[in-house]
């Protein structure tokens, strides 16, 4: 497996800046897994001064983001045509104040993530997570380390989906139904939340309870509420479908919740599709049987 890697700025620049807190927690992890990782420029500069990732071959330097790195990478998480430059998915450690995290090929590497429906990792959280994910799809023994991540019964999660990706949350819903139901609480922006507790309500969910608590719609605020509920740290997982091919009349709404999230980058995973997702609650299955089910 392969990811393109990149940190804005704020993220390297000292000793216990977040993509080595990241690397120091997972290092032997992503030596284990062997996962390929494209860091452009000055990550990757970063990286081998701070003395991580030492000899490990699969790391590969990418040229610095004004010379094109960032475009690489996005390029190849579509992947490209008589080559075997594909990534299977892209770490941006998002500096929300950074200007560049907002420029069109920072963007564009999320978007082109989330339409070919692999892992666009921003946080420090979302990549402890990953690594711990695909850990056990390898069928690696679980990680201490990790097992705050794994604390369901802790922990809010958030469940968004736009208007064309609500047939999918509500299959997720479903699918991992009795998963979503361990943690502490779910919320759900408006119309998305009303779906969700429909369903539950239909598994024998208390009728006079909801499943989800419903913030407002999307478009009414309900991502800038939900956002807040991050920020103040009361939130440790947001999934969201978002719908990539229209435009989105409440375009900023969606990235200050994502901007949010990249505010408390150790805190808060998030994960934006259907398929990452599903990988994820697989593995969360098998780290129940290697570790047992904790007291409900
Ligand atoms: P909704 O909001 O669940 O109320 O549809 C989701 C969104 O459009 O952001």
């Amino acid at each position: 497996m392969r990811l393109g890697l990149a940190a804005n700025q704020r993220h390297h620049n000292h000793a216990d800046a977040a993509l080595f807190r990241w690397l120091r927690a997972n290092e032997a992890g992503i030596r284990e897994l062997q996962l390929g990782l494209h860091a452009v420029g000055r990550t990757y500069e970063a990286i081998t001064r701070a003395g991580l990732l030492i000899d490990y071959p699969a790391l590969r330097r990418y040229p610095h983001g004004r010379e094109g790195g960032l475009m690489k990478l996005v390029a190849e998480v579509v992947g490209l045509p008589d080559s075997d430059r594909v990534l299977d998915g892209a770490i941006y450690l998002i500096d929300p104040v950074d200007p560049s995290s907002i420029f069109p090929e920072a963007v564009a590497l999320k978007r082109q993530c989330v339409i070919h429906q692999k892992p666009f990792i921003s946080t420090v959280a979302s990549a402890r997570d990953w690594i711990e994910m695909e850990r056990m799809h390898a069928d690696l023994a679980p990680d201490p380390g990790a097992d705050r991540l794994h604390a369901l019964e802790t922990q809010t999660v958030a469940l968004i989906a736009h208007d064309a990706m609500k047939p999918q949350m509500l299959a997720c819903a479903a699918e991992n139904f009795e998963l979503f139901s361990r943690f502490a609480r779910r919320v759900a922006t408006g119309t998305t939340g009303q779906r969700l507790n429909e369903l539950a309500w239909s598994r024998g969910w208390p009728q006079h309870q909801s499943w989800a608590d419903r913030y407002q719609s999307g478009p009414m605020g309900g991502d800038a509420q939900i956002a807040d509920l991050v920020l103040e740290r009361r939130c440790q997982r947001a999934i969201f479908f978002e719908d990539p091919h229209v435009a989105r009349q409440h375009e900023a709404d969606i990235q200050l919740l994502e901007r949010a999230v990249t505010t408390v980058t150790d805190e808060t995973v998030c994960m934006t599709s259907p398929g990452v997702v599903a990988r994820w609650a697989a593995a969360v299955g098998r780290r129940i049987e290697r570790t047992g089910a904790p007291h409900a």
